[in-house]
């Protein structure tokens, strides 16, 4: 997870996310197994008018595991952060969007807690929750970090699958390959590479080949 700033939400979408949200809710209230599908806005989906800016806000990586580039497989989505069965009413909610991969909507929505962290939760940085192991390529809470601190970045990467889905392979392989590159090349690869969170320490730690 590499921190980012939200921008402000776009006025069409400040104007009827309320009216819209409470439309899914009441359908789903009729109908239990009522689908959640993206409205259609002045010709154009929903989703797809949210996409562009939804993905500029994370310069195109998945918010929660940061994979990049979102191509075949990958697919990029929108996630609703909280889930859309407990949460009807926020499924336009601007600050419940976020740029998504295939595989981090497979997230665990059942055990959804308002502890879970956020890339663009304004105090947060990956190395006050997180530690990265280089042997295994897993997340694990930061032990110097605070109790409360702790379960937080416990139950991000427990409900948002932070260390399954290939990504600790993943995470090794692009460390390696990035320890190959010249100096001179680390700094323009890291907005082009998934895990920018462990890249820009590792320029930190070893900065020259
Ligand atoms: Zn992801």
């Amino acid at each position: 997870m590499t921190p980012c700033c939200r921008p402000a939400c776009p006025d069409w979408l400040a104007e009827h996310w309320e009216e819209w949200g409470a439309e899914f809710a009441q359908r789903l209230a009729a109908n239990v197994s009522y689908c959640f599908s993206w409205k259609q806005w002045h010709g154009q989906r929903v989703n797809q008018r949210l996409l562009p800016l939804l993905s500029a806000m994370t310069e195109g990586h998945c918010a929660y595991c940061d994979w990049f580039p979102m191509d075949t497989g990958t697919d990029p989505t929108i996630d609703h952060f909280k889930p859309k069965a407990r949460f009807p009413h926020q499924v336009y909610c601007w600050d419940n969007l976020y740029l998504c991969c295939r595989h981090c909507q497979e997230k665990a929505d059942d055990d959804y807690t308002d502890q879970i962290l956020r890339p663009d939760e304004p105090s947060f940085r990956f190395a006050v929750f997180f530690i990265y192991n280089y042997s295994d390529g897993t997340l694990s809470p930061n032990p110097d970090a605070s109790a409360v601190n702790r379960e937080r970045a416990r139950l991000t990467i427990e409900i948002l699958k932070l260390n399954s889905r290939g990504r600790p392979a993943a995470r090794k392989r692009e460390i390696n390959r990035f320890r190959a590159l010249a100096a001179a090349e680390r700094s323009t690869w890291i907005p082009l590479s998934p895990f920018r969170y462990l890249l820009w320490d590792e320029m930190r730690e070893s900065p020259s080949v």
